[in-house]
């Protein structure tokens, strides 16, 4: 994907900064050479960023899906070099780091990077996960637990497929408000799909379930639990997946439980979204979570209240999503940043942000 021209300059200038590190033949030939890749080494080790990483899917972005391809966030094979750069380059830290940081002051290594996916896709357990053990290397995995627990769809993935899958040409709902979804042409169809996950998003104390039975009402696309359940067991997690994430070196955290918006939810539903999908990972893997990643993941800034319930339901490190660069300096563990990854990111570009954080948001 082209970058706008006002990041060539700053690209370039980090691309050439990763080049002189990385290329100690260069360097030993020429001592000018040698003391930039010193200076340029040392200012890469004093690294001033906690880097956050946020994925949800490694898999192949080009195969045909009823469901939300926009989740696939990186190819395994472009997973895996990202993770021999990251070996190289960088420290890939844990939650147990970034707990110590932010509780104890306990200093992390040098260019620390935490690796994190959302939502509990089995490619997690089946493709990530073995990427990062030959390595040696580990991520957190944030999953929304409802749905691993009672074998549904995501709301997202549900909405692609009544969608992709009606045959009518319109589609005109009632609730929460009137809204009016062509379905004629694909352009039409991507539009609509983006309109009903918006009101989703969005829109205040939502009723969910009375909302994607009406969609699926007005799509006359009807989905058995038996097929629901078989499509589940192809595309999410189970619980004894879970657990050997976990057994396997991995950490695993809260994405709360029916994965709303939290700045969407009346406080009942807030404390209770975080609390039951704690109580319910604590069951699964017999041990404390304290961590959480926030749904959709705005940043909470001033919502003070949301702070307030993530705390009082147990949590002490919360992230949000694709929100930017941390600084170590002035790390709130509340409202942890994290950089967004996308299929079309090139290696040239993963090393980019790496160097420069600032080029990711
Ligand atoms: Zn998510």
């Amino acid at each position: 994907m082209p970058r706008p021209a006002r990041y060539v300059r700053p690209v370039a200038y980090a691309a050439l900064k990763l080049r002189l590190v990385k290329t100690p033949g260069l360097s030993a030939a020429a001592p000018a050479l040698l003391a930039a890749q010193r200076w340029a080494g040392r200012r890469l080790t004093a690294s001033p960023f906690i880097t956050i990483l946020a994925y949800h899917r490694a898999a192949d972005p080009t195969a045909p899906t009823e469901y939300d391809e926009g989740v696939v966030d990186v190819t395994p094979e472009a997973f895996d070099r990202q993770l021999e750069f990251l070996d190289r380059f960088c420290s890939v830290i844990s939650l147990s780091d970034l707990h110590a940081f932010a509780r104890d002051g306990k200093k992390l290594p040098p260019n620390p990077v935490l690796l994190t996916f959302d939502d509990g896709y089995k490619d997690n357990h089946d493709v990530v996960m073995p990427l990062l053990a030959k390595r040696g290397q580990s991520a957190v995995f944030f999953v929304a637990t409802h749905y691993l627990e009672a074998r549904r769809l995501f709301w997202w993935d549900r909405v692609n497929l009544l969608l992709k899958r009606s045959t009518k040409e319109r589609l005109e709902l009632a609730y929460p408000e009137a809204l009016s979804l062509p379905l004629r042409t694909p352009a039409e169809r991507a539009a609509s799909i983006r309109a009903v996950l918006r009101v989703i998003k969005d829109r205040f104390a939502l009723d969910l379930e009375r909302f994607l039975e009406a969609l699926a009402e007005a799509a006359d696309v009807h989905l058995s639990r038996e097929d629901e359940r078989r499509r589940v067991d192809d595309l999410l997690m189970t619980w004894d997946e879970v657990r050997a994430l976990r057994k396997g070196g991995m950490d695993v955290a809260s994405h709360t439980s029916t994965h709303r918006v939290l700045q969407t939810l009346p406080p009942d539903r807030l404390a209770e979204e975080l609390r039951t999908s704690r109580a319910t990972l604590e069951d699964v893997l017999g041990e404390p979570v304290k961590a959480i990643s926030y749904p959709v993941g705005k940043p909470l800034g001033r919502a003070s209240h949301i702070k307030d319930a993530v705390r009082d339901a147990g949590y002490d490190l919360g992230f949000s999503n694709c929100s930017g660069v941390n600084h170590a300096w002035s790390f709130d563990p509340l409202d942890a940043r994290r950089m967004p990854t996308d299929a079309d990111t090139s290696d040239a570009h993963f090393r980019t942000v790496i160097a420069v954080p600032y080029l990711a948001t």
